[in-house]
């Protein structure tokens, strides 16, 4: 992951949300675009496919009015990829256009504990939101990263379970959260539910939740942000279609 701090000045505009998930829309410029930052989007648009700006979500994993600087944690894929691509080249004096943020979730006040799980792309959120419920609430949190060196601790509270997976560790990575929150005896009371991040990985916990845990769906957090082996553009192809059978899962 890469973190990247903005600021110098140019967030006078930025209007946070009391969202812990919300997220700006960012717009990646492809190499050898003749537009840069500030830019027309309508006009960026038009450049082209090979050129136009290439939209993509992010977390405010930090918003600090003082000094106006905005923190996300961009999750890097090697080669691929407009968003991980410019995180690990970023530099002092980059710039990123987007719009934003918006959101949708914050903990809830009025439960007895907190569920929530993901991988790299929901560390942030995950952060975020676990960095608002007090010291002394109970909540429960399942991250999947590659290994123990990935791992990023946000919470010294012992009455927040923070339980790692390991993907190295796992005879098979793309079910072991899942096996995780299948595993693990959930407390008594009322808990809200946020579970985001790999599209296959959200769907099985999302189906083991209604159908073993029963939770209420409406009520929960649940959601893909991204598709292994799926650029964005070619997710979001996909992705009514996917969530309107997703609906026979249960
Ligand atoms: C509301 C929302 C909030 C989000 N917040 C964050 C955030 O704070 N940080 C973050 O890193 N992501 C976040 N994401 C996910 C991010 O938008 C996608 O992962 C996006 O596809 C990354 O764009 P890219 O240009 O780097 O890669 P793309 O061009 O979209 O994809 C290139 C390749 O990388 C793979 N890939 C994409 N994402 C991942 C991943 N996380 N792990 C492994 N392989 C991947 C794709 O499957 C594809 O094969 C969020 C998504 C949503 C919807």
């Amino acid at each position: 992951m890469v973190r990247v701090v903005f600021g110098d000045g140019d967030l006078d505009n930025f209007e946070p949300t009391s969202f812990t998930d919300q997220y700006i829309n960012a717009y990646f410029v492809p190499e050898g675009a003749d537009y840069s930052v500030p830019f027309d989007l309508e006009h960026a648009r038009s450049s082209g496919d090979a050129y136009r700006p290439r939209p993509r979500r992010f977390t405010v994993r930090r918003w600090e009015p003082e000094t106006e600087q905005l923190t996300i944690d961009f999750v890097t894929h090697g080669d691929q990829g407009y968003a991980g691509i410019w995180a690990q080249r970023a530099a002092i004096g980059d710039r990123l256009q987007f719009k934003g943020p918006n959101g949708s979730y914050a903990p809830a006040e009025e439960v007895d504990w907190h569920l929530l799980a993901g991988d790299e792309s929901t560390l942030p959120a995950i952060s975020a939101s676990v960095e608002t419920i007090s010291d002394s609430k109970p909540c429960t949190v399942f991250l999947i990263v590659d290994g123990p060196e990935n791992q990023i601790d946000f919470s010294s509270s012992p009455m927040h379970e923070i339980h790692w997976v390991y993907r190295s560790a796992a005879v098979d990575p793309e079910t072991a959260l899942l096996e995780a929150i299948k595993e693990h005896p959930f407390q008594d009371g009322e808990f809200d539910v946020f579970i985001h991040g790999e599209a296959g990985e959200v769907r099985d916990i999302r189906k083991h939740l209604i159908l073993d845990r029963g939770i209420n769906i409406d009520s929960a957090s649940i959601s893909p942000y991204w598709r292994r082996d799926h650029t964005d553009e070619a997710w979001r192809s996909i992705k009514k279609q996917w969530l309107a059978e997703q609906e026979n899962d249960i």
